[in-house]
């Protein structure tokens, strides 16, 4: 047993250190949470705790009616006998309407209940995930990259329900234990004091047991809630890296780690499951004791006249009542830091820091004229700047290379054009417009990139490349699809462009999804293109065809093209070559290839090839 603790305690506090932590005040995220969510629906929620406090009042009136019954129509203390019971036929036919009456208006009274809970909870959900997909989209790309994509899903799809069930029905339901645990009380002291100070003695008891266990309680289920969404995560993730789990036949590995993962989460669980249980027999325990004391002092009041026979029904109608209050007050209780635990979740994605600020200048009718000037970029969090002190030109319509070994800062001069980041010093200009001063909209609209992997997303192959540009008429759309030579192969498709593509079309072959990609990107006719190692996924005779296609569609353009390669480098009229985040070489095929350095040691191994 003491093995067994030990470990799901070094379990829970491996879950609890592995992961972020998010901190703040209780009291802050819940004046925020009211203020921005829960405020508009003020008279709803109002509504409701008014129904509710009428509705916890319910098992209180047959408890008293019962008593009715009892001293006033069945007259149990005058020595109860069926003559009697023929005068008392009036008033029992009057506990029975009451009854009925105060059971239909309770019935009408929860429904209404529920009826204002759920629509606000949903109000409050779809309030809540729109503006989380609302502040996914205004995102800084590097949010993106540096979490995973499973655990952000379970932000918007999983902590946003656990806020809604929290901010209405638990709520409510934990208003309406504490109402009930007042009420109770109150009423039994009324009916008699002094055996009420039994429960009154032992309620101390059992909360001094809950705290003891509360500690526990609440790490559990933190831990509980971390590891769900970690699993989350790693499914999410496992599942869309499904090619590269079978290309290293990881499958069996995938299913012991996914099987090791769930027997964590199911022995929590459980662990939970044993300390609500704990609580309930320990509750249950009390209740039954307390219940043989009460009728035992019960009877001995009503024999000595100080208790007629219905207060001690009443008495123990509602005094087993208390304990469950107290129990799901306690439950309630134990869970709430770990509610605010995901609240604070979903406030630190509110929170992340946005897009850059957008400027006002259009590049409208600017030329695809690019300078870098003196720009050194770090990337959020990074000490090491990803570029430094990088200075360049690039005349409208020139097409160049960029080169250099994994990680010298290629692809985050890409990620600077297209304005997703703004560097710490030096500027950026195109048209000779600082991209500082400039419209985000407008940057995307006039330099478009490439990836090296491009993404189809589900839908036809018209919307696929609409997606460039939404206001695109089909005639727009055939003239980008003819120039990346896409045009022919749609129109031997039986549908043409109407043909779905992505997860539940056609698969398109590596080639043909580039070629896609880069007619959406020509969708604008973009004044610069930006090419990320478009070709090094395909094999030759693809390659020579895109870069044909490249040849043609580039010219005229400005063009920058990240490859490994010296034929595509050639190709371009300059060759910028980065080295650890630096610019170290600059020139045309046939001077670089004169120097010593990188370009000159990678032709030179290709050409032993
Ligand atoms: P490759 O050829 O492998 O794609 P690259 O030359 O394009 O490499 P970059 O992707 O620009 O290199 O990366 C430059 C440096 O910046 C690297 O050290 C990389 O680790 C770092 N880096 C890139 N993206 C991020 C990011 N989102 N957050 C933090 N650091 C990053």
């Amino acid at each position: 047993m003491k093995a067994r603790t030990r470990r799901l305690n070094a379990l829970i506090e491996r879950v609890l250190n592995d992961l972020e932590s998010y901190e703040g005040s209780m009291i802050a995220d819940l004046r925020r949470l009211w203020r921005e969510y829960l405020v508009g629906h003020r008279y709803r929620i109002l509504l409701a705790l008014t129904v509710t406090a009428v509705w916890s009042v319910f098992p209180f009136i047959t408890a008293m009616l019962t008593r009715f019954l009892v001293d006033q129509v069945l007259l149990v203390d005058a020595g109860y006998d069926p003559s009697m019971f023929e005068e008392q036929f009036p008033l029992f036919i009057r506990y029975a309407v009451i009854l009925f009456g105060v059971w239909g208006f309770f019935v009408l009274a929860n429904w209404t209940r529920n009826w204002l809970i759920l629509d606000t909870g949903q109000r409050v959900i779809y309030q809540l995930r729109k503006q989380l997909h609302e502040k996914l989209q205004d995102l800084h790309v590097g949010y993106f990259e540096t979490h995973e994509t499973g655990k952000i899903v379970s932000r918007v799809l999983d902590d946003v329900k656990v806020i809604q069930n929290w901010t209405t029905t638990y709520f409510l339901d934990f208003s309406a234990n504490v109402l009930r645990l007042i009420i109770g009380l109150g009423l039994i002291f009324f009916i008699n004091w002094k055996l009420s100070l039994l429960i009154v003695v032992v309620l101390p008891f059992y909360a001094y047991i809950y705290l003891r266990m509360r500690p526990n309680i609440r790490r559990n289920s933190i831990a509980i809630r971390r590891m769900n969404s970690n699993m989350y995560a790693l499914s999410a993730e496992r599942i869309a890296g499904v090619a590269v789990v079978k290309a290293f036949t990881q499958e069996k590995h995938e299913i012991r780690s996914f099987a090791k993962r769930m027997n964590n989460y199911v022995r929590l669980a459980l662990q939970a499951i044993l300390y609500a249980q704990q609580l309930t027999l320990i509750a249950g325990m009390i209740t039954a004791v307390v219940s043989g004391a009460v009728i035992y002092l019960g009877v001995t009041f009503v024999r000595v006249g100080t208790m007629s026979f219905g207060d001690v029904m009443a008495f123990i109608q509602i005094m087993p009542n208390l304990f469950v209050h107290v129990n799901a007050v306690t439950r309630y209780m134990t869970q709430i830091e770990a509610v605010f635990v995901v609240i604070r979740r979903v406030f630190y994605l509110l929170d992340e820091f946005e897009d850059v600020p957008p400027g006002k200048i259009s590049l409208d009718g600017m030329t695809g004229k690019i300078e870098f000037d003196h720009v050194t970029f770090r990337y959020p969090g990074q000490e090491k700047p990803a570029i430094e002190d990088v200075s360049f030109h690039i005349d409208p319509g020139e097409k160049i290379a960029l080169m250099g070994p994994s990680g010298a800062g290629k692809s985050t001069i890409f990620q600077l054009l297209c304005r997703f980041y703004d560097p710490q010093e030096g500027v950026i200009r195109i048209g000779g417009v600082d991209l500082v001063d400039a419209d985000t909209g407008s940057i995307r609209h006039h330099v478009r990139m490439v990836q090296q992997e491009p993404v189809v997303f589900s839908g036809t192959i018209a919307e696929n490349i609409a997606y460039g540009d939404l206001d695109a008429t089909p005639a727009q759309i055939m003239t980008a699809t003819t120039q990346a030579e896409l045009h022919d192969f749609v129109m031997s498709l039986p549908v043409k462009y109407e043909t779905e593509v992505g997860r539940n079309g056609i698969a398109l072959s590596g080639g043909q999804k580039q070629r896609l990609a880069l007619s959406t990107a020509l969708l604008t006719q973009p004044e610069v293109l930006l090419l990320d190692d478009t070709t090094s996924a395909l094999d030759a005779d693809t390659e020579r065809r895109i870069r044909e296609t490249l040849d043609r569609v580039l010219e005229g353009r400005t063009s920058i093209i990240i490859t490994q390669r010296i034929a595509t480098a050639r190709n371009c009229d300059r060759i910028l070559v980065f080295e650890n985040g630096k610019l170290t070489q600059e020139g045309t095929h046939d001077e670089l290839r004169k120097r010593d350095g990188f370009y000159r040691r990678i032709l030179e191994q290709q050409e032993s090839i």
